[in-house]
């Protein structure tokens, strides 16, 4: 049986772990957290990932626990409501399309696999030699095993993708914001209502999937690439601070909220950009391979597309990894980029540079639902995510019932 290691236990590696094992593979997850990582964002699962999500026999758990956010709000620096959308055109979803806290998917995808897949938690790979039987596998706390292949599900920053293909400098694309995420109090007593306050070249929101004491602070903001704060949670936190200082509506005091926060995020908004996904015995799969970035909306359902045409295409290819491997980027790369190329349009329309488009884009939302035309104007701020959400088919690939290892 072949025998896959997967490095990466999140959408993508528990995505690849079902379908590996579906297919007749022997599938083990290494995943550098000490437990599953079930704490996380908003998410969107949209088009043909909802397929593969259906397929996984979850799509009706996963419907139950969708956000059912209802609305979003627009503030101005004195907390006065410039303009509302619907939570549904905000988040650029349309028909079946469902939106999912990231630790809820994750956590299901995780109870879908775990009892016939191997888990590794507090693990790592520190390094990967090719040989004529497979790939030895060293790891930072066990014993070095061999794996016939290795796949890299470990997000935006691979590490799999570090030690088979390059220094990450040579295929992250900086689109020119950052992003950053962090739990705050409620203080505002939100209920599945999303905030949004504007400014020129930074936008701060903060919203809440139901009425607990918890919410989500979220910040965007213009900036050119700063590699070298990556693994400095203080500089990150002091970079925040000095790009929304002065800033009004509740910013000082979700700044405020950022030292006792217990999951404060800060990263470039990057695209992963490559012209291959595999080399030998290793290949890459969702974020580590094509990451979209947060601005596409996109990454999730990429990530579970793209595990779920992996395992299709390895077992398809029946032994022959060089030929799955080829497959699988064939047929995943024209959606991909189709995706990719939704970052840059949608990051114009979040993060606007001038105070005249807040005011223009603020009047567009309260005039539109008075215009005639408003039902084309809907269509058409929906139609390039629902078109590159659906730009691939689902195929079927022959499924083997799992043997035992
Ligand atoms: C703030 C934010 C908002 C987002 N909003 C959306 C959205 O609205 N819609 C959408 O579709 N997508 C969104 N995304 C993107 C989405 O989260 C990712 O595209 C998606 O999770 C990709 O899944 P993945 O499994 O490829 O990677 P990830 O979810 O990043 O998982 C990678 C996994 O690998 C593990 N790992 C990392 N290094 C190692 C290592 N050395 N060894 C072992 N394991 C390791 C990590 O702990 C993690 O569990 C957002 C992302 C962010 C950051």
């Amino acid at each position: 049986m072949t025998n896959i290691l997967i490095s990466g236990g999140s959408v993508a590696g528990a995505t690849l772990a079902f379908w590996a094992r579906r297919h007749g593979f022997n599938p083990t997850v290494v995943e550098r957290a000490p437990a599953l990582r079930d704490g996380g964002y908003k998410i969107d699962i949209r088009g043909a990932a909802l397929e593969v999500v259906d397929r996984m026999g979850l799509l009706d758990e996963v419907r139950r626990r969708g956000t059912d956010m209802r609305i979003a709000r627009f503030v101005d620096a004195k907390g006065r409501q410039m303009a509302t959308m619907s939570a549904q055109l905000f988040g650029g979803r349309t028909g079946g399309d469902v939106e999912i806290m990231r630790g809820d998917l994750v956590h299901l995808l995780y109870e879908a696999t775990r009892n016939d897949v191997e888990y590794l938690f507090g693990e790592s790979i520190t390094g990967l030699q090719e040989t004529p039987d497979g790939v030895r596998v060293s790891f930072e706390n066990g014993p070095p095993r061999t794996f016939d292949l290795v796949i890299g599900a470990d997000g935006l920053h691979s590490n799999v993708r570090a030690l088979a293909f390059g220094a990450e400098s040579r295929f992250l694309h900086h689109l020119g914001h950052h992003i950053s995420i962090f739990t705050v109090p409620n203080h505002l007593r939100l209920d599945r209502t999303e905030m949004m306050h504007p400014a020129p070249g930074r936008s701060v929101g903060m919203y809440a999937t139901r009425q607990g004491d918890d919410a989500k602070a979220m910040f965007f903001f213009a900036s050119p690439p700063r590699a070298h704060e990556r693994r400095d949670l203080g500089r990150q936190k002091q970079l925040l601070a000095e790009v929304f200082a002065g800033q009004g509506w509740e910013v000082p005091r979700l700044l405020d909220a950022m030292e006792a926060a217990p999951d404060f995020y800060l990263d470039s908004i990057s695209q992963v950009r490559m012209d291959h996904w595999s080399s030998g015995r290793v290949a890459l799969v969702g974020d580590a391979a094509y990451g979209p970035s947060p601005a596409s909306g996109q990454g999730t359902s990429l990530a579970l597309v793209g595990a779920y045409v992996l395992a299709g295409r390895l077992a398809l290819a029946a032994g022959d990894h060089t030929a799955g491997f080829a497959a699988y980027e064939r047929e995943m790369r024209p959606f991909v980029e189709q995706n990719q190329r939704l970052a840059a349009s949608n990051l114009k329309g979040m993060v606007l540079k001038s105070a005249a488009r807040i005011r223009f884009q603020m009047l567009m939302l309260r005039l539109m639902p008075r215009l005639p035309g408003r039902d084309r104007m809907i269509e058409r701020i929906a139609e390039p995510i629902r078109t590159a959400a659906t730009a691939i088919t689902i195929k079927d690939y022959p499924a083997r019932p799992a043997q035992p290892s």
